[in-house]
């Protein structure tokens, strides 16, 4: 998982992925499957202040 910095208080926290349904919708159904990588990605949450961020 890679790390990104949080852009409120720049502490690095765990940048959000994709959920495994995702992954499996994007293969089942490319290319139009791939629509689901914009509609299911999660956010990443600052472990420190609780912001949440799309990176
Ligand atoms: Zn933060």
């Amino acid at each position: 998982m890679a790390l990104v910095s949080c852009p409120k208080c720049s502490t690095n926290t765990q940048q959000g992925g994709y959920p495994v349904w995702v992954i499996i919708v994007c293969i089942c159904f490319f290319p139009v499957g791939l629509l689901a990588l914009l509609a299911g990605k999660k956010p990443s949450t600052c472990g420190s202040c609780g912001h949440t961020f799309q990176s």
